[in-house]
C-alpha cells in the first residue's frame, strides 16, 4: 500500500523542514569566496548569536550534535584536566563517554533519570574539587532521552556558590529555539546546538557559541585538534570559517530558517512550543489515568516543551505500537533511549509545528494505542483541544475578532 498525504514526524529530531527552507536550499553551486555567499554566511553566524543571546562568537561545523560535543572538549580542556558531567540520561551519558575517550579526567555525577538536574549536587561536586582540576561543567539543558529540562540559572548559581572557576558549557541542542535560552544573561560560557531540531534544518550542521572568557581559554589550550580548532576558524577567509569548503546549500537554508524565527519573534517561537507542549501534556495526562502509561518526568514544571517521554507498564511493548503508528498511520514517534529502551516512547513537539499537526499526531498515537490494546484513559484529544482553546482565548483576549 502506498501512503497518501504528509508523513507526521513527531521525533525529537530530525524535525520538519519548512517548504520555505527546502526551496531556499534548491540552488546551484557557486563560488563561496564571492560576496553573495560569504556575506550570507557571515550574517548567519552573527544572527545565530542573537538566537543564543550572546555578544560572543558563533562557529559552524559540518557535523551533527555529536560532532559539536567534541568542540569544547578539545578547545577548552587539556589532558590532565577534568570535566564535571551531571549524567541523567542517554545524551549526557554519551557526552561523558566522549570526554573519557578524549582522555580527559571525567567526573561523572550520576543523578536521577526522572528529575531535573540537582544544582546542590553540582555545587557539592565542585566544592569537593579542592585542587580546581575541573575546567568545565558540561550540562545538557533538555535531556532529549528523558524529556526533562533543567534550570540553567540555578546551575549557574550553584557554580558561583561553590566559588569554582570552571567554565559553564551547555548542550542546547534540543532546547535552542524551543525553550527560553539566554547565554550571556544566564552566565553560560559556551553553548552548543545543531541544525535539525528547533532550527528546522536538515541534519548536518552544528553550532558552538563562546563568550570572551571561553575564547581566551581556547586560544591558549594545548589539546591536540585540527578540524575542530576554533583559532583557525577565526580567520578572515570564508573557507576558514568552515575549515574547508562551506556547506553552501545548508547555509542558504539556515539563512531562511533564521529569517523565519525572527519574523515570528524568538519569544513567540518559545510561546508556541509551550502552547503545543501544554496540549500534549493535557492529552497524555488523560491517557495516563488508565494506569498503563505515565509521564517519565516526575516534576511537572521540568517537563520539556520540546519532547515528552511516556513510560509504559512492564507488560507493554511500546516499540510494536510505534511501528504500527509509523507504518499504518504515517506518524513517527520517538523510541525510548538508554535506560528507557523498550520501556517508553516519546512524542517530539519541536520545530516547524502548528496546532493541527499536534492534534493529528496525538490522534494517530491514540489510534495506535487503541489498536495495540494499550489501556489509556478517555478524553485525551478533547483535553488537548481545550488546552489550545483556553490558551488562545487568554493570549488573544485583546485582539479584534
Ligand atoms: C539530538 C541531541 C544530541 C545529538 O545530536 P545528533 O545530531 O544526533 O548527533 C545531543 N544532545 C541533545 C540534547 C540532543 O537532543
Amino acid at each position: 500500500m502506498s501512503p497518501h498525504g504528509r508523513i507526521f514526524l513527531a521525533t525529537p529530531g530530525p524535525t520538519n523542514v519548512p517548504d520555505r527552507v527546502l526551496r531556499a536550499m534548491h540552488r546551484a553551486a557557486e563560488d563561496f569566496a564571492a560576496p553573495p555567499f560569504s556575506e550570507t554566511a557571515r550574517s548567519c553566524l552573527s544572527d545565530l548569536a542573537r538566537v543564543f543571546q550572546t555578544s560572543g562568537q558563533v562557529f559552524c561545523f559540518i557535523g551533527n550534535g555529536h560532532a559539536v560535543w567534541e568542540v569544547p572538549l578539545v578547545n577548552l580542556v587539556e589532558r590532565g584536566e577534568a570535566v564535571l558531567v551531571p549524567v541523567s540520561g542517554r545524551f549526557s551519558q554519551s557526552w561523558a563517554e566522549m570526554a573519557e575517550c578524549l582522555e580527559l579526567e571525567t567526573v561523572r555525577l550520576d543523578l536521577p533519570r526522572d528529575q531535573p538536574l540537582d544544582p546542590a549536587a553540582i555545587e557539592a561536586a565542585l566544592r569537593a574539587d579542592k585542587e580546581r582540576k575541573i575546567k568545565a561543567v558540561l550540562v545538557v539543558q533538555t535531556e532529549t532521552a528523558t524529556g526533562i529540562t533543567s534550570d540553567m540559572v540555578a546551575i549557574r548559581r550553584a557554580i558561583d556558590a561553590a566559588g569554582h572557576p570552571a567554565l559553564f558549557v551547555v548542550d542546547a541542542i534540543a532546547s535552542l529555539a524551543a525553550e527560553p535560552f539566554a547565554m550571556d544573561e544566564w552566565g553560560i560560557d559556551c553553548a552548543l546546538s545543531a541544525s535539525q531540531k528547533g532550527l528546522m534544518l536538515p541534519p548536518g550542521l552544528g553550532f558552538v557559541a563562546l563568550n570572551e572568557r571561553a575564547l581566551g581559554i581556547a586560544e591558549s589550550c594545548r589539546h591536540p585538534r585540527r578540524y575542530f580548532d576554533l583559532n583557525f576558524r577565526r580567520g578572515a577567509m570564508t573557507y576558514q570559517w568552515f575549515h574547508g569548503t562551506p556547506p553552501l546549500q545548508q547555509i542558504w537554508g539556515l539563512r531562511e530558517s533564521l529569517d523565519m524565527l525572527f519574523e515570528e519573534g524568538l519569544d513567540a517561537v518559545v510561546a508556541r512550543h509551550r502552547r503545543l507542549a501544554d496540549a500534549v501534556r493535557a492529552c497524555v495526562g488523560c491517557w495516563a489515568e488508565a494506569g498503563a502509561l505515565a509521564f517519565h518526568c516526575g516534576v511537572p514544571e521540568a517537563r520539556s516543551n520540546a519532547v515528552t517521554a511516556i513510560r509504559v507498564a512492564s507488560d507493554i511493548d511500546p516499540d510494536a505500537m510505534r511501528r504500527l503508528a509509523r507504518d499504518r498511520y504515517q506518524t513517527a514517534l520517538g523510541a525510548g533511549l538508554g535506560d528507557l529502551e523498550g520501556k517508553a516512547f516519546r512524542i517530539g513537539h519541536l520545530g516547524d509545528l502548528n496546532e493541527p499537526m499536534i492534534l493529528g499526531t496525538l490522534a494517530a498515537c491514540e489510534l495506535a494505542l487503541r489498536r495495540s490494546g494499550i489501556a489509556h484513559g478517555p478524553g485525551g484529544l478533547e483535553a488537548a483541544i481545550e488546552s489550545l482553546a483556553l490558551d488562545d482565548a487568554a493570549t488573544r483576549a485583546g485582539d479584534p475578532a
